[in-house]
């Protein structure tokens, strides 16, 4: 999958982030960012609109923030409604690995 990422990206300069419009490049010339990405079918009120937008790592960890707080609000007089705050994994679907941190 990570492939096929790279191959997307050839002749690809920069991605400007869509909240700050600041470069998604760090300080080693990569590009780092955050996708947000729909597409709306049948029934929905968007049908057949595609949307992607691209997030430096700044935006896409408020925009997470701010989604945590929303979440909060809808849930803060549950039992569980504080939990959600101290999530620190909202939303992540993997877990850094060695290979992810250590240079190779
Ligand atoms: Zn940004």
């Amino acid at each position: 999958m990570k492939v096929t990422q790279a191959a997307q990206l050839d002749g690809i300069i920069d991605v400007a982030c869509d909240v700050c419009g600041m470069s998604t490049r760090n300080g080693d010339g990569e590009l780092q960012y955050g996708t947000m990405h729909a597409s709306w079918g049948r029934g929905s009120a968007h049908c057949g609109e595609t949307y992607e937008l691209h997030l430096c790592e700044t935006c896409f960890f408020s925009q997470v923030a701010e989604m945590k707080r929303a979440r909060w609000l809808a849930v803060m007089f549950d039992e569980e409604g504080n939990s959600s705050l101290g999530d620190d994994t909202y939303g992540r679907v993997k877990k850094p690995t060695r290979d992810d941190v250590e240079p190779s």
